[in-house]
């Protein structure tokens, strides 16, 4: 089975390059660059950062119900990853947008 390929920008060369979508540990699309060796990532897949949304909801909602008796609350470990990812997510959708709206997408890439 062959992955599906992405023409996307490295985040560090800003080099186009068409290649496999990958997955980090914490559900980010990945692409390594062919032309500086380094890994790109890029927001998360849909379906994860619905997950995350949903949980940050749940632990919004669960903080107000402790705070509201009285309980002093704060986020867990586990609280604070899903917290590093959404925000991760937004800084990463950013710098991709960004990188998108300089260089024209689908370019097709240079032949050297
Ligand atoms: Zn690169």
């Amino acid at each position: 089975m062959t992955k599906k390929t992405y023409d996307v920008f490295c985040l560090h060369c800003e080099e186009g390059f068409s290649g496999p979508v990958g997955t980090s540990f914490f559900g980010f699309r990945t692409f390594d660059c062919p032309h500086c060796k380094k890994t790109s990532t890029y927001p998360l897949f849909l379906k994860y950062r619905m997950i995350y949304l949903a949980l940050l909801v749940f632990m919004v909602i669960a903080f107000i119900g402790i705070v509201s008796k009285g309980w002093f609350a704060y986020p867990g470990l586990f609280g604070l990853a899903v917290i590093y990812v959404v925000i991760k997510d937004m800084v990463v959708k950013g710098r991709v947008d960004s990188i998108f709206s300089i260089k024209k997408p689908a370019e097709p890439s240079k032949v050297d």
